[in-house]
């Protein structure tokens, strides 16, 4: 939302005040030192379910958990569990909270059913936990989404790698002469996948039932406001969110749909590096592509319909500096070759059907 922040809550209208039961619990608020990372506060907010707490949410920047303290909580199992794993809890306090907001009070299934299962899938599910609402989120494919799967994740462990194994062999220092050896990418794009499972059970799954999100495997359709259908299962939810991403687009390119392309999918998952490759398209994703390809000693060749001007408003500088300093990829505009990093210009013959949509 520009100019400003939102708020889940106001968005969803999680506050869902006619919506549902009131009760009394114990709410209990447990200060914690040692956490440093998310993964702390998977590990913290297992221990302290362990030790009698639910809905717990953990915060390890801020150093502490909340959670509503169950019948049978004990501040000292939650510092013994918490301890066991290598934190200290340094307080904890239980207060009768004033009405507890709890699920139930309509017909509804879910509070929120969210379709998708990526990073803003995610995001909202646990938020809306944190409310108190009920929550489900529906999957046709992979959890995790496109991130932790096919995106984010895997390109920058694949352009880490591939980095390291060019500087091996481009020495930028006089008198130091150095060198790399061959380049194994089936060995390479098996490590990433290890990555990728790791991270995905991790940083997705294991927040389901961290957080007591539901999770339906199938593909969602819309049968009403109130309801979706997934293989025959209708399901009803006071609200929804649609956070289905988006998938790769092909453009209309005469011939395209008779040659082998790949996507940024497959190419993160090439098991051979080609000795040449055209990436057409040399924006963020084009070019992180094409960078990792020409790291990795292929040569490739940008082809991109708008101008540098504009492609320069969309991509940051450091990116831009980083392209730069690395010998070897071409940008190409139809009709023309220009340089990319090098002295060289010469004309070309534009890709067969290739449209410039602007200059
Ligand atoms: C190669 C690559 C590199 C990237 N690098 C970066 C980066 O460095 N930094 C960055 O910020 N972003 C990056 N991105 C973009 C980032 O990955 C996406 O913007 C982000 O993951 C989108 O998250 P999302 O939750 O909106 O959707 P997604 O993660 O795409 O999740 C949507 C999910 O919805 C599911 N779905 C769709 N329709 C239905 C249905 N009808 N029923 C059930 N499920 C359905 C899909 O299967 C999918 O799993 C990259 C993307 C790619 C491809």
């Amino acid at each position: 939302m520009p100019g400003g922040t939102f708020d889940l809550a106001d968005v969803l209208d999680l506050s869902m005040d006619d919506h549902k039961e009131t009760g009394v619990s114990d709410q209990a608020k447990v200060l914690i030192e040692g956490m440093h990372c998310d993964h702390c506060e998977v590990t913290v907010g297992a221990a302290l379910t362990e030790a009698g707490l639910s809905d717990v949410s953990v915060d390890w920047r801020r150093g502490e958990a909340v959670g509503i303290a169950d019948a049978g909580f004990s501040a000292q199992d939650a510092s013994d569990e918490v301890a066991k794993l290598g934190y200290s809890v340094t307080s904890i306090d239980t207060t009768e909270s004033t009405e507890t907001e709890e699920a139930g009070g309509s017909d509804d299934d879910y509070d929120l059913l969210i379709v998708g299962s990526g990073s803003a899938a995610f995001a909202a599910a646990i938020k809306a936990r944190d409310l108190g609402a009920r929550v489900a989120m529906i999957e046709r494919s992979t959890i995790g989404g496109t991130c932790v799967n096919i995106g984010c994740v895997p390109s920058k462990a694949l352009l880490r790698a591939a980095e390291s194994y060019w500087r091996a062999g481009h020495s930028p220092f006089a008198g130091l002469e150095t060198s790399a050896g061959a380049v194994d990418l089936k060995a390479l794009v098996e490590q990433k996948r290890g990555l990728v499972n790791q991270l995905r059970q991790e940083k997705y799954a294991d927040l389901l039932e961290l957080y007591d999100i539901e999770f339906i495997e199938g593909d969602a359709t819309f049968v009403d406001e109130n309801t979706v259908d997934i293989g025959g299962r209708q399901l009803k939810a006071f609200r929804f969110l649609v956070a289905t991403g988006a998938e790769p687009w092909m453009p209309p390119i005469e011939g395209l749909g008779d040659v082998d392309y790949l996507s940024s999918t497959e190419a993160l998952e090439l098991e051979e590096v080609p000795d040449e490759m055209i990436v057409v398209g040399a924006n963020a994703i084009g070019l992180e592509l094409g960078q990792l390809f020409t790291h990795l000693g292929a040569k490739v060749t940008f082809v991109e319909s708008r101008s540098r001007r504009s492609l320069r408003s969309s991509t940051s500088t450091s990116f831009r500096r980083e392209l730069r300093s690395t010998p070897g990829p071409w940008l190409r505009k139809p009709g023309q070759i220009r340089a990319g990093c090098g002295s060289t210009s010469r004309q070309t013959a534009p890709p067969p059907g290739w449209k410039p949509t602007d200059s």
